[in-house]
């Protein structure tokens, strides 16, 4: 059967539930992918931030080899090897002391959602239980994680929303400082708001957030999903800013592709989970969990992270220099391999172009381009996208 039959299958018997481009993905390598047709693409959307390592690196493939040979699932009845090495490895390179798995984004928010909750109702009584999060934040679609995002156009259709969530501008300090109640028990942010433009905050901002918490005794949450794993240049953003949480929520590239998700914290508030708290049948199983080791090892040991904020300058720089050629190019913004090309008009006609000319970009809050290959990308493939970019913005005017 050819593309066209599985794709015409593939409107009959799934969900509608997505904006899927044209195109059947068959097999990936590095930073390429193949459709059935053998068409070969330079992939700049990894997965959305997933393939930090590209696709398919050896190292991962190799540990979810073995690792399927040896034992796929057995539940957190019982220890797991590589569960634990796992979190020894996210523990040892970051503010946390303790890791708990789960599968997803969502998950990883949920569990943070609940653990605050639980924290606050323990320390401080039951009506402390208010979270306040960003407007134009995105952190899964889950009725919990749904609830604390702030975008309206998720919520559609859905309400009532889980209660306990109030919403502030995000980069603004005193609006926080004004939203704080007695009610008010953590503040949920992401470092970079990805889905929300790529919108980066100043330098004080996450401090403040800190100092906010501190002086108020509520918890800082991260939403670390897609700013995580080396994505900016560190191996994680709150790094750039030197402002610790105290709980993070880590998925997408944790597990070279394998889904996953963590919620990592300090130990004094993660010991307010006590048996029979929270549990996932899957979260932290086996063969997710080798994959994550491979992953996060090779990340750390590779030099990637390091690759990743030097080839983002460079790619950022080009991308600056193609607004200045084009005046419909409003702002470049973005750190590390996690870059937004804001565009005065819609931007999903210049993601179809690109792809008939073998490139995947992504498009979010329908204006920004959005960049995220995979962190081992080089600048003869950059150097590739800004050539096919310029002749399609040559040609593609919005007037
Ligand atoms: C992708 C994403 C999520 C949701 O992750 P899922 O695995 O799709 O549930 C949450 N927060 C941020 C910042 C994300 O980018």
């Amino acid at each position: 059967m050819h593309e066209a039959g599985f794709i015409a299958d593939g409107m009959r018997y799934l969900a509608n539930s997505y904006r899927r481009a044209p195109m059947l993905v068959v097999r990936g390598q590095g930073c390429k992918v193949w459709d059935i047709e053998g068409k070969e693409y330079l992939d700049f959307v990894a997965g959305i931030a997933v393939n930090n390592l590209g696709h398919c690196h050896p190292r991962v493939v190799d540990a979810l080899q073995q690792q399927a040979a040896r034992l796929i699932h057995v539940s957190n009845l019982y220890y797991i090897q590589p569960q634990i090495e796992l979190a020894q490895l996210l523990v040892n390179n970051s503010f946390a002391d303790k890791a708990f798995f789960c599968n997803s984004g969502a998950e990883a928010i949920e569990a943070a959602i609940k653990l605050v909750r639980r924290y606050s109702s323990a320390h401080f009584g039951p009506e402390r239980f208010e979270i306040i999060c960003m407007d134009h934040s995105f952190h899964g679609r889950t009725m919990g994680a749904l609830s604390a995002t702030g975008q309206a156009k998720y919520h559609e259709g859905y309400q009532p929303m889980l209660p306990g969530f109030s919403f502030v501008p995000y980069n603004d300090l005193d609006a926080i400082r004004r939203a704080i109640t007695d009610k008010t028990c953590a503040i949920l942010v992401e470092p970079i708001q990805g889905e929300g433009g790529v919108n980066i905050p100043y330098d004080s901002y996450l401090p403040g957030l800190r100092d906010l918490c501190q002086e108020y005794k509520l918890l800082l949450i991260y939403d670390e999903i897609q700013t995580g794993m080396g994505r900016t240049g560190k191996f994680f953003a709150y790094e750039h800013y030197d402002a610790p949480p105290d709980i993070m929520a880590l998925a997408k590239g944790i597990a070279g592709g394998v889904p996953m998700g963590a919620m990592l914290a300090t130990e004094e508030v993660m010991n307010t989970f006590i048996p029979g708290s929270h549990a996932s049948t899957f979260g932290g199983n086996p063969l997710a969990c080798a994959a994550g080791v491979a992953a996060v090892k090779t990340l750390l040991q590779e030099g990637i992270v390091d690759h990743c904020q030097k080839i983002g300058d460079y790619f950022k720089n080009r991308l600056i220099g193609l607004a200045q050629k084009f005046p419909f190019i409003n702002n470049v913004r973005g750190k590390g391999l996690m870059l937004g090309m804001e565009l005065t008009f819609p931007g999903a006609e210049i993601v179809d172009r690109c792809r008939e000319e073998g490139f995947l970009i992504n498009c979010t809050m329908d204006k920004v381009l959005r960049f995220l290959p995979p962190l081992i990308i080089s600048e003869e493939e950059i150097d590739r996208l800004l050539e096919a970019l310029e002749a399609i913005f040559d040609k593609c005017h919005p007037e």
